[in-house]
């Protein structure tokens, strides 16, 4: 376990930008547009003012996610050339795990950790964790308007992309006045929000509907109907031949209904259980991921689980339980 260390503030946070000259943006493994979102946002605003930036991220980007600007330089390599003191900028993920295998060893000197999560380590040198925001890229708005960078279309894009990807598209609790105000000044400098909505949850494959038809069909209910799960397996994937981005969208569906407080999504394929947890608000899905090595948020948590896709559903089940299901 790393030591907790304290959060830093905005100003301190914009000196070490300001002090360093080459960065490294790393995102998270199964990337989405939050994590991507911010770092492309923040590299482009340090670009601006003449730093040299790299994106460092272990999968490739997802398929709704290459309309954003920056996604032609996102990569797994990394030049020979890159300068030691380089500061590497981890957005929107809880511990340095979530970035990856292919992450380099890294000196606790040159890391930046900016996040939302509830339980974040901590793990960097500086540390810019704001549990209140709605999304990463909320966080990497005040370091925007603490280096004096104006938010162009590119940049506006990148942070509306961020905001509608972890609000559900305005849909979640996290959704405050603040967020729909900063969202209008986004739109007013050039953020297309159709084309994000469009690109982001309008642009599925008709392998993913099908996939999510199988999931639908073999759902099942627990404790009075408050619960409900389903799992998609190697098979699934091949009879429809989806893959694993077309899995998003289903655990939320499977929480749409009335009456489930708590959905769970079972993703058994690539020689690894995934789990994605999702509550309406009453069930602390974050401490019930944390409770098998995961995390995430109240609302929205994830972990992955090892063992048997039997043994994944009755240990979920009895953490779900544990935090009062
Ligand atoms: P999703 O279900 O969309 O993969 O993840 C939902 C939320 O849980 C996201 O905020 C994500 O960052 C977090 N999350 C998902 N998987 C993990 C995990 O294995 N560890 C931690 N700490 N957080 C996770
Ligand atoms: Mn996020």
């Amino acid at each position: 376990m790393i030591e907790q260390a304290a959060n830093n503030t905005t100003d301190e946070v914009v000196a070490e930008l300001k002090r360093r000259s080459a960065f490294v943006m790393v995102s998270h493994v199964k990337p989405d547009g939050d994590t991507l979102g911010a770092g492309l946002a923040l590299g482009l605003a340090l670009k601006r003012v003449g730093k040299r930036v790299h994106y460092f991220q272990q999968d490739p980007v997802p398929r709704n996610l290459r309309f954003l600007p920056e996604t032609e330089f996102v990569a797994r390599e990394l030049p020979a050339d890159l300068p030691a003191d380089a500061l590497w900028v981890f957005g929107d993920m809880s511990s340095t795990s979530r970035a990856g295998e292919y992450l380099p060893a890294l000196e606790r000197a040159n890391i930046l950790d900016i996040d939302h999560h509830l339980g974040n380590d901590h793990f960097g040198a500086f540390n810019y964790v704001i549990p209140t925001e709605c999304s990463t890229g909320t966080v990497v708005m005040h370091l925007l308007r603490g280096l004096d960078v104006a938010v162009d279309r590119d940049i506006a894009t990148l942070i509306l992309t961020t905001i509608m990807t972890d609000t559900g598209g305005f849909m979640h609790s996290n959704t405050t006045p603040e967020v729909l105000d900063l969202s209008a000044e986004l739109m007013r400098v050039g953020a297309d929000k159709e084309q994000i909505t469009e690109e982001i949850f309008a642009n599925k494959r008709p392998a993913a509907l099908a996939l999510l038809a199988k999931a639908l069909d073999t759902m099942r209910f627990e404790h009075d109907g408050r619960y409900c799960y389903s799992a998609v397996t190697e098979a699934m994937l091949a009879q429809t031949g989806a893959d694993g981005e077309d899995t998003e969208e289903i655990v939320n569906h499977l929480r749409s209904m009335d009456g489930v407080e708590v959905s769970a999504l079972f993703k058994a394929f690539d020689d690894e259980i995934r789990v994605s947890l999702r509550s309406r608000g009453r069930v602390n899905v974050q401490a019930a991921a944390a409770r098998l090595g995961g995390g995430g948020h109240f609302r929205a948590s994830g972990l992955t689980f090892h063992g048997t896709l039997d043994e994944a559903f009755a240990g979920v089940d009895a953490a779900l339980v544990a935090e009062g299901l």
